[in-house]
C-alpha cells in the first residue's frame, strides 16, 4: 500500500522524524484558508501516487493568498502521469542549503535490509545510480541485530554529507529505520532530506510503501486505505470474489489457476497482442463464476476479444463447457470468445461446446493458436 506524501509525513512524524507542518486540502478555498493559517511563504504540493511532481508543475511556492489561490487552482485537477490531483498538501516553505537522499528497503538477494544515503538528493535516485553510483553510500542491516548508532554514524560519514548535517542525519536515520521495521514498511524514502541554512535536518518529501499484509496489526493504517487508487474493474471483480488485475491491453483473459492466467498473459504477448486483464477463476468454473467473470470483462470498454483458457484438473471439462454455455446465455457480450479447453474430460467438454460454435464463440486446439486467434480478433 503506497501512501500519499502527506500520509507518509504523518507516518514519519509518528516516529519522531521532523517534517514541515501542513494541511491536506481538497479544494481551492480550503487550500487558501490553510495557507493563510500556516503563514507565507507556503509550498503547495500535489498529492498523487507518483513521483516527479516538481517537474510536472505539481509543486509551487506561494508568497501570498492570491498566489496560493492561483497555484492551488492550477494543481487541483492536474494530470500527473495519468494521476488526477484531488488533494493538495499545503506546508510551510523551507529554506534549503542542501538536498540529500535517504531510504530503507529490503534487499531480497542479500536477505538483509538495505539503507541508501546520498549527498546528491532532490533528483531521482535511479539517475544518481546510473551516472554517479559512488555517490550512494549503502548499508546492509541484519534484521535480527538491527541498526546500531555506531553503524549508522559510519554510514553517514561514508555518504560525505555536509558535516553540519551529521548529527541530525544520524538521529533521523535511526528513527527512519525504526519506522521502517516497526511500521511494517516495504520502503521508506526521503528525497530530499534537507539541511537548512540554520543547520536543521528534516524530511521535505516522503515516499512510504506499507506491507498490506500487516494492516491488521496497525489499526491506524485503515485511514491510508481510503485514498488508495481504485480500478473500477478491480472493485467490481473483487465484489464477485474473483482474483482480477486490470491491465492495459485489448484481450480479456479468463483462466483457471493463477499460474495458467499468467501464462495466458504471456502467450498473448507472444502472439503479438496484449492482455486487458488477469483473471483467475480458480477451480470452480461453474456457470455462476463464468458469468461473473464474463460480466466483469465485458464491462471493460478496451476489451475487443475474450480468451477463455481452461485446463481441467479436478474441474472436469464437461462442467466447464456447461458453465460457459449457460453463462453466455445470461450475459450479452460485446466481444467474441476464443476457448481452449484441455485436461480432464476435455473431449466431453469440447463435444458440449461444438453445437454452440459460431463467429462469436470459437474453439482452438492449443493455447498458442487460441491466443493468436484472440489477438487477431482484437486487432481486426
Ligand atoms: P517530487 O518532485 O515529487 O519528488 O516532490 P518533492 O517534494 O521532492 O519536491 C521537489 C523539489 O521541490 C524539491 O527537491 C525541492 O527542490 C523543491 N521544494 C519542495 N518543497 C520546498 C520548500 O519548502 N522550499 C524550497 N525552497 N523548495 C522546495
Ligand atoms: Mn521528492
Amino acid at each position: 500500500m503506497d501512501l500519499l506524501e502527506y500520509q507518509g509525513k504523518q507516518f514519519f512524524a509518528s516516529y519522531g522524524i521532523p517534517v514541515s507542518a501542513g494541511e491536506a486540502c481538497q479544494d481551492v478555498e480550503a487550500a487558501v484558508a490553510a495557507a493563510d493559517r500556516i503563514g507565507y511563504p507556503v509550498v503547495i504540493k500535489a498529492q498523487v501516487h507518483t513521483g516527479g511532481r516538481g517537474k510536472a508543475g505539481g509543486i509551487k511556492l506561494a508568497t501570498n493568498s492570491a498566489e496560493a489561490r492561483e497555484h492551488a487552482g492550477n494543481i487541483l485537477g492536474l494530470d500527473i502521469k495519468g494521476h488526477i490531483v484531488q488533494i493538495v498538501w499545503v506546508e510551510v516553505a523551507s529554506d534549503i542549503a542542501e538536498e540529500y537522499y535517504a531510504s530503507f528497503t529490503l534487499d531480497r538477494s542479500a536477505k538483509l535490509h538495505l539503507g541508501m544515503l546520498s549527498a546528491e538528493g532532490g533528483v531521482e535516485i535511479e539517475t544518481v545510480a546510473d551516472e554517479n553510483p559512488d555517490a550512494i553510500a549503502k548499508i546492509h542491516v541484519n534484521p535480527v541485530q538491527g541498526l546500531t548508532e555506531e553503524a549508522c554514524r559510519s554510514w553517514v560519514e561514508a555518504a560525505k554529507l555536509n558535516p553540519a548535517a551529521t548529527e541530525g542525519s544520524v538521529e533521523i536515520l535511526m528513527k527512519l529505520y525504526t519506522a521502517y521495521v516497526d511500521g511494517d514498511a516495504d520502503l521508506v524514502e526521503i528525497n530530499p532530506l534537507i539541511l537548512t541554512p540554520t543547520g536543521e535536518v528534516h524530511a521535505l518529501d516522503a515516499k512510504v510503501s506499507l506491507d498490506s499484509n500487516a494492516i491488521y496489526e496497525h489499526p491506524g493504517y485503515e485511514k491510508y486505505d481510503e485514498t488508495q487508487p481504485r480500478d473500477e474493474r478491480e472493485l467490481a471483480a473483487h465484489k464477485k470474489g474473483l482474483q482480477y488485475v486490470g491491465l492495459d491491453g485489448t484481450v480479456g483473459v479468463i483462466a483457471n489457476g493463477a499460474g495458467l492466467a499468467m501464462s495466458t498473459v504471456d502467450v498473448i504477448n507472444q502472439a503479438g497482442g496484449q492482455a486487458a486483464n488477469f483473471l483467475d477463476i480458480g477451480g470452480g468454473a461453474n456457470a455462476d463464476v463464468m458469468a461473473g467473470a464474463l460480466e466483469v470483462i465485458n464491462n471493460d470498454p478496451d476489451v475487443k476479444s475474450i480468451f477463455i483458457n481452461i485446463f481441467g484438473g479436478i474441474t472436469r471439462g464437461e462442467e466447464v463447457a456447461n458453465g460457459i454455455v449457460e453463462a453466455m446465455a445470461r450475459v450479452k457480450l460485446d466481444s467474441p470468445i476464443v476457448i481452449r479447453l484441455d485436461g480432464t474430460n476435455a473431449a466431453e467438454g469440447r463435444a458440449i461446446l461444438k453445437p454452440h460454435l459460431s463467429d462469436r464463440l470459437m474453439m482452438e486446439d492449443t493455447m498458442l493458436s487460441a491466443a493468436a486467434k484472440a489477438v487477431q480478433l482484437a486487432e481486426g
